[in-house]
């Protein structure tokens, strides 16, 4: 039986292109990047000429990059990452003294801030999980609805904000439903809301001293970029964003390994810590491990070939697109649309439709006995079988979610 494979939202091949630049580092070019002898020298080079590669196509410098493990853990780095950072300085200076009668006194006690962070409704697990456990560790977390077009309410976003908030995080492509959030507009939304805030610090703040940057330079703003790479500007500058994450499996490269774009401040001060401690050398400090010196060619080579094909993947993908959709409509007319119905708002590689009369599941396992591979939402959850939470977020009830 002939297969057909609908699902690059979740897994793209290998492309041979990707495969013949990683294949030397796996036996041949095997030293590990940190030794000092030429083994060690060889791979590190390599590395350094991947980071470069994939600065180039952010439009940053390679020191900003950071390889992780995957997007989830890229993910799960900007997020607790910042809070940890933060939580380090508010206590830091504390003392704590001992009268020898055994009382002890804490001075110099910095009053503690709550910190915030806002996160969109529609944000991949990696995120929304990662800030539901930081909301028990005492952070508080704001959840931006989103339209029935699954588009970020830009308004209540605005109005979440405040001298509080250290991140905001917003996704570029949802992998669900395809829509493309408004990240140049929110960036201006937090520009504007820092500058607004600068001009109310003239005199310093009391909670100045807790900032690792200057408190002008919060909130933070992220982005999961994972599903836009393929097809939209993922320039750092003009997104204005402080950290994104990428995928490369995403792109036609190998599993296994993420990205972290870390925007370096002027100051000197981080405003990242590790989440995985082990190896100060490695990624500046900033992940622990020794480097997957294969994937991170495998990678660099993906986003060299993704950047140079963005242009022709999107006329061909939205062709495809524009004419499933109208096939779609003639064979099943009943089948409504999911998302935005102007193609324009979603990426090219995605249609997501809800069948009145089925069940997702039944239909994906009917689908699949004839040979077509599709998905019933994001491949993480997709064996849990739960309404979708991006559906949900958009306004359908659990039965159609
Ligand atoms: N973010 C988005 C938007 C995704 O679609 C995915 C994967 O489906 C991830 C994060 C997680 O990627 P990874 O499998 O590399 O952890």
């Amino acid at each position: 039986m002939k297969k057909y494979y609908f699902d690059y939202a979740a897994g793209t091949p290998l492309d041979p292109r990707v495969e013949k630049a990683m294949k030397p580092y796996w036996s041949e070019k095997f030293g590990n990047p940190g030794a000092l002898h030429w083994f060690g020298q060889e791979a590190s080079a390599a590395v350094f000429g991947a980071r470069d590669t994939i600065a180039k196509a952010l439009g940053c410098n390679y020191r900003e990059i950071i390889f992780t493990s995957s997007a989830t853990e890229s993910n799960n780095l900007a997020l607790r990452g910042v809070i940890k950072n933060f939580k380090i300085l508010r206590f830091q200076d504390c003392k704590i003294e001992n009268d020898k009668k055994n009382n002890f006194a804490i001075s110099n006690l910095q009053l503690a801030i709550k910190p915030k962070i806002i996160v969109s409704a529609i944000e991949h697990d990696s995120i929304l999980e990662t800030a539901r456990d930081l909301e028990r560790k005492g952070v508080e977390v704001i959840y931006v609805p989103v339209d029935k077009n699954g588009m970020v309410d830009l308004k209540k976003l605005k109005e979440s904000l405040d001298e509080r908030t250290i991140l905001v995080s917003v996704m570029y492509a949802n992998n669900e439903v395809g829509t493309i959030e408004p990240i140049f507009e929110i960036a201006k939304i937090i520009s504007d809301f820092k500058k607004g805030k600068g001009e109310s610090q003239k005199s310093k703040g009391k909670f100045d001293n807790l900032y690792p940057l200057p408190p002008t330079s919060y909130p933070l703003f992220h982005t999961d970029a994972v599903q836009a790479f393929n097809y939209l500007n993922c320039n750092v500058d003009d997104l204005g964003v402080d950290l994104l994450t990428l995928s490369a499996q995403k792109i036609y490269g190998p599993k296994g390994i993420g990205v972290l774009y870390v925007r370096q401040m002027s100051r000197a001060a981080s405003y990242l810590s590790p989440i995985i401690t082990g190896g100060s050398a490695q990624e500046y400090g900033l992940r622990g491990g020794t480097e997957n010196v294969p994937g991170i060619i495998g990678f660099a080579k993906a986003a060299e070939l993704a950047e140079k094909s963005r242009n022709s993947e999107n006329k061909r993908l939205r062709k495809l697109q524009e004419y499933f959709l109208a096939r779609m409509k003639k064979i099943a007319p009943k089948a409504k649309l999911n998302g935005p119905e102007d193609l324009k708002k979603r990426n090219p590689n995605n249609l997501n439709f809800y069948f009145p009369s089925q069940s997702g599941q039944d239909l994906l396992i009917k689908l699949d006995l004839e040979g077509f591979a599709v998905s019933p939402g994001a491949a993480c959850s997709a064996r849990v079988c739960a309404p979708s939470h991006v559906l949900k977020a958009m306004g359908f009830s659990d039965g159609r979610a």
